[in-house]
């Protein structure tokens, strides 16, 4: 299964081009860059001062032309109706998912900035949208990339890999690549 990666003009282009080359190494399917994505504005939430997860979703998959699936890689806080903040959304068993890297960076926690824990938070949260997109529910096993994150210290805990049970159900639903 090919994915293309559809991230905002403010992320740094070095970093996109090295999460695309790992990607490809530790994951089951094969990433791309696709183009930028232009404009966040319609998904703003005033009351909040956040971006509605769902809205993007909307938008990513208004723009799709293809039988590919796509991830957008976003910079801003997003939420949804219920939950205050999320890392990422997906739709299960769909074709678009968004992550943000809003909070995976250390400066949201006022720590001191760390670009290579950055890409492999990053990696994991895409990695993790992903298998959702492959037709996975969040898994219990802490150590799959599956376990719901409710916070860095989840994903900072959690590895790239998913667990044999979530394999095989991607194996057996033909979303492990070629
Ligand atoms: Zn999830
Ligand atoms: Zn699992």
């Amino acid at each position: 299964m090919e994915i293309l990666l559809r991230p905002v003009s403010t992320l740094a282009p070095s970093l996109i081009s090295d999460l695309i080359s790992d990607l490809d190494a530790i994951s089951p399917w094969s990433f791309t860059l696709g183009p930028p994505i232009q404009n966040l504005n319609h998904a703003y939430l005033p009351d909040r001062g956040q971006f509605d997860a769902d809205g993007i979703l909307v938008h990513l998959l208004n723009e799709i032309n293809d039988q590919g699936k796509v991830i957008g890689l976003i910079d801003v806080d997003l939420c949804t109706p219920v939950l205050s903040f999320v890392f990422g959304r997906a739709q299960l068993g769909g074709r678009v998912a968004v992550v943000s890297t809003f909070r995976l960076d250390n400066r949201f926690y006022r720590l001191k900035p760390d670009p290579g824990l950055l890409i492999e938070r990053l990696k994991k949260e895409i990695i993790h949208e992903a298998g959702h997109l492959g037709g996975l529910y969040h898994c219990r096993n802490r150590w799959c990339v599956m376990n719901a994150s409710a916070s860095i210290v989840n994903i900072d805990l959690k590895g790239f890999k998913f667990c044999p049970a979530c394999l095989n159900y991607l194996k057996e639903r033909g979303n492990n690549g070629p």
